[in-house]
């Protein structure tokens, strides 16, 4: 392996991308090694596909210097499958793109260009995408404004994984061990220096999109889950209201029927005053919830040390031939 660290670091995560990666690679390779002055590495994670991803990779890497094929055990999704391969890059900087086509390879150029001026991260903003359904855009504003309010952090819309980091962001980003993890979410949790370039994403070339309806629900309640606790505790709160406003419609029914005798004659009966009374306890029930959710909530922020994939082949075989070259 070359002592000097590449310029750049290509990360893509690949799931059953056999039919679009090689002219993805062609593509690829030409615009980094152009951009980079022929200072790169290309990390490609194979994230457990079923069908001849990691075969085409690890061809591409027996004659490209260049290129590493990082292959997970099994598939572990996206955010982990890129999770690994940016620990395993080593460039100045790490570009994080989509192995499918949609993160357009045209603007390497600009985001080399941005962090070169100063920036330490990189974010590629969608401009149009016109090619999600009405319900994929109506559940991304969702959850961006839920995921907002709810975490406190700011998360842009309309920003996409294909990103550029510094190494610094890099370090930071690796010390950050949960699992249910969406990368744009904890790259911007961490701050640091950043800009926006705008990108226009095209429909997907080839294969199909594998995060649907099902996974893209998952995926955003994972991200609350992990970054807030606000589900966890919400109960608590409903328990807290119901309480009070049952206790406060029990003082006055108790004052107003059975200490003044009725006098603005509200006539409640026995039931409606059980009602109340099962309503109290209701709200009491919930608020115990409430607290055991906070002793969750604080082991649940204990407990995330899983390791986040397992590689089960690590390696580049032109690297493995010819060690010492540049
Ligand atoms: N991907 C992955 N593991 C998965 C699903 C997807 O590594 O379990 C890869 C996929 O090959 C692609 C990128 O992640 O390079 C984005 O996936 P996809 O196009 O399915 O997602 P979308 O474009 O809908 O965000
Ligand atoms: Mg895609």
């Amino acid at each position: 392996m070359s002592t000097t660290r590449p310029l750049v670091s290509v990360a893509v995560p690949l799931y059953n991308e056999s039919a679009g990666i090689a002219a993805f690679h062609g593509e690829l390779h030409a615009a980094i090694k152009q951009a980079t002055d022929n200072s790169f590495e290309i990390i490609y994670c194979d994230d457990g596909s079923l069908d001849t991803t990691a075969t085409i990779v690890r061809d591409i890497c027996a004659s490209d210097r260049h290129t590493k094929l990082l292959k997970l055990s099994r598939n572990f999704g996206k955010e982990n499958a890129l999770s690994a391969a940016i620990a395993t890059a080593e460039g100045q900087a790490i570009l994080m793109l989509d192995g499918d086509g949609q993160h357009p390879i045209a603007a390497i150029p600009a985001f080399i260009d941005a962090w070169k001026k100063g920036a330490q991260v990189v974010i590629g903003l969608r401009t149009d995408n016109d090619n999600e359904g009405m319900i994929k855009r109506a559940g991304s504003w969702l959850f961006y404004s839920l995921f907002n309010r709810a975490t406190g952090q700011k998360l842009v819309p309309g920003t996409t994984d294909y990103r550029l980091i510094d190494r610094s962001v890099q370090q930071a980003f690796l010390s950050l061990p949960e699992t249910g993890r969406i990368t744009r979410g904890l790259i911007d949790w961490l701050g640091f220096e950043r800009v926006f370039i705008p990108i226009n994403r095209p429909a997907r070339t080839t294969g199909t999109p594998s995060y649907g309806f099902r996974q893209l629900v998952g995926l955003a309640t994972s991200s609350f889950v992990s970054l807030s606790s606000i589900p966890l505790y919400i109960f608590g709160y409903i328990g807290l209201f119901i309480t009070s406003v049952a206790f406060l419609l029990g003082i006055a029914v108790g004052v107003e029927q059975i200490i003044l005798g009725d006098p603005w004659h509200w006539r409640f009966t026995g039931s409606a005053m059980l009602g109340i009374l099962i309503l109290f306890l209701v709200g009491i029930i919930l608020i115990s919830q409430g607290i055991i959710s906070l002793y969750l909530s604080h082991t649940h922020n204990q407990t995330k040390r899983r390791p986040l994939y397992i590689v089960d082949y690590r390696g580049s075989a032109g690297l493995q031939h010819e060690p010492e070259e540049v």
